[in-house]
């Protein structure tokens, strides 16, 4: 795969980076090796204020950064300003809440024989992180606002379609005024990670993206003794039992599909609807996914833009036609558009079976599937009928029904009443193939740390 900008409104290549050779590979690796010795010797004040001012930077420069990822990858303007600010908002929770996360805790001394004893968390070292598109900021910058705070260095391998957003998070830190190095983006493809893991220099992994990507860096990272995060993408249930709130659960499951075109780990996918109200929640459902303005996504009317890859967008139309080929039903959307650009319609599928692939795989684009149940207990059956375990959602105003679809639902997250979304303040991961480990908030910036433990005679 080439390391390019390809518009995919248009499908054009706007423009390709050199990858990075092995002496350039090697220069990086090593200038991450010596900033880490010079950040991990800094303080916590001047690490957050270099990580705020970074933070004024990416707010002033919200315009030109919102329209190179909506360059890069396709999501609308409005949402690529809104990952802009989100991304600015984690530096600086990270700036203000690094120490106190930090601050190891004091033993019971008495008990193990000593005048004190206590524990503190500790940089590690050079990470590396392999990032995708859909996210081209936020992605990065919850990895790396903790880890830089916590006082290691990151190297980036970004998406080989999302280079530019890769270079300029390449600069952004260094421009804030941390140490040169401490943030490095390798220009390379896939194949090269091995290498950058396996070499002594660099302790540990985090990546987000494909589950066999993530079984290959895990594996790598096994073999070498090397800690690693793993957030590998899910296939959400979103749950509507009878008291929902209607109108507001559609409203809210229209968003939860279709936000960032589709394309997010936590966007909602399997819609699980009890019998009570299912003909009422796939009519109105579908006619709000029609509704959807899908277009050019630089355009202000704009609701969906184009699927970021050609080959991710054949990937969907692959799952839906194959679902239709064996006799579910598109109540909207469902075939692939005429004319240049990845474009999906927003679609809606029904009477989806074990058979069908789109059962079992996630569909990274606009396309949810709805299911019918006649209990909770059997909409919790199909919630967990998958091999993902990201985030989930559940809606009724019933105390008894919220509480079991809490404890029944087998996930990293549940909302209720609402869709899931990451905020900095909210551990976020997933169980089974979701991946491993958790970021954002005091569990994400522990991740890459060492937990000491000191016993003073
Ligand atoms: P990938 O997992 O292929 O890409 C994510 C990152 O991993 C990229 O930087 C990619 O590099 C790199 N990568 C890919 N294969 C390997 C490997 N074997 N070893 C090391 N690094 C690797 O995602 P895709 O873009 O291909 O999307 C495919 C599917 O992944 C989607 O349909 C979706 O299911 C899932 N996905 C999940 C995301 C999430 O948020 N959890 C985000 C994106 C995708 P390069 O670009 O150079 O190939």
């Amino acid at each position: 795969m080439p390391i390019a900008t390809i518009d995919p409104t248009t499908g054009e290549t706007v423009a390709e980076f050199e990858p990075h050779d092995a002496d350039e590979i090697e220069r990086r690796i090593a200038q991450s090796h010596e900033a880490y010795r010079a950040l991990r010797s800094t303080t916590f004040a001047e690490r957050a204020a270099w990580m705020r001012a970074a933070a004024d930077l990416m707010d002033a420069e919200v315009e030109e950064t919102a329209a190179m990822l909506t360059l890069e990858m396709g999501k609308t303007l409005a949402q690529s300003r809104a990952e802009v600010r989100k991304s600015a908002t984690n530096l600086r929770y990270y700036a203000e809440h690094a120490e106190e996360f930090l601050t190891g805790r004091e033993l019971d001394a008495a008990a193990v024989n000593a005048s004190r004893a206590y524990t503190v968390y500790e940089p590690i070292g050079v990470v590396l992180a392999v990032m995708p598109w859909n996210y081209p900021l936020w992605q990065v910058i919850r990895f790396a606002a903790p880890a830089l705070m916590a006082g290691n260095t990151v190297l980036l391998k970004h998406a080989s379609n999302v280079p530019q957003a890769a270079l300029y998070l390449d600069a952004i830190f260094e421009r804030g005024g941390f140490p040169a190095g401490s943030f490095n983006t390798l220009l390379i493809g896939a194949r090269e990670v091995e290498g950058v893991l396996r070499d002594r220099r660099v302790v540990a992994a985090t990546l987000t993206g494909s589950e066999p990507a993530g079984r290959s860096v895990a594996s790598i990272a096994g073999s070498e003794v090397k800690h690693v995060v793993l957030e590998l993408g899910g296939s959400d249930p979103f749950l509507v039992l009878p008291s929902a709130d209607l109108d507001a659960a559609v409203a809210t499951a229209v968003t939860a599909r279709t936000s960032n075109n589709g394309q997010a780990c936590i966007n909602a996918k399997r819609f699980i609807v009890h019998e009570d109200v299912y003909d009422a929640f796939v009519e109105r459902f579908t006619a709000a996914m029609a509704a959807l303005v899908v277009g050019d996504p630089r355009d202000d009317a704009t609701d969906v833009g184009p699927l970021a890859t050609s080959s991710g967008r054949d990937e969907v139309a692959e799952l839906v036609s194959d679902a239709l080929a064996q006799g579910a039903v598109a109540t909207t959307g469902g075939t692939v558009p005429e004319g240049p650009g990845w474009f999906y319609p927003p679609t809606v599928v029904t009477g989806v079976t074990k058979a069908m692939r789109l059962y079992a795989e996630e569909a990274f684009g606009p396309v949810a599937t709805v299911f019918r149940a006649s209990s909770l207990e059997e909409a919790l059956e199909i919630a967990n009928d998958t091999t993902f375990g990201l985030s989930s959602a559940v809606w009724t105003q019933d105390a008894d029904e919220e509480r079991r679809a809490i404890a029944g639902l087998d996930a990293g997250a549940v909302f209720v009443n609402g869709m899931s979304i990451s905020y900095p303040q909210v551990p976020f991961g997933g169980t089974k193939d979701s991946g491993l480990g958790r970021e954002l908030s005091v569990e994400g910036i522990r991740e890459f740390t060492n937990a000491k433990s000191v016993w003073k005679a």
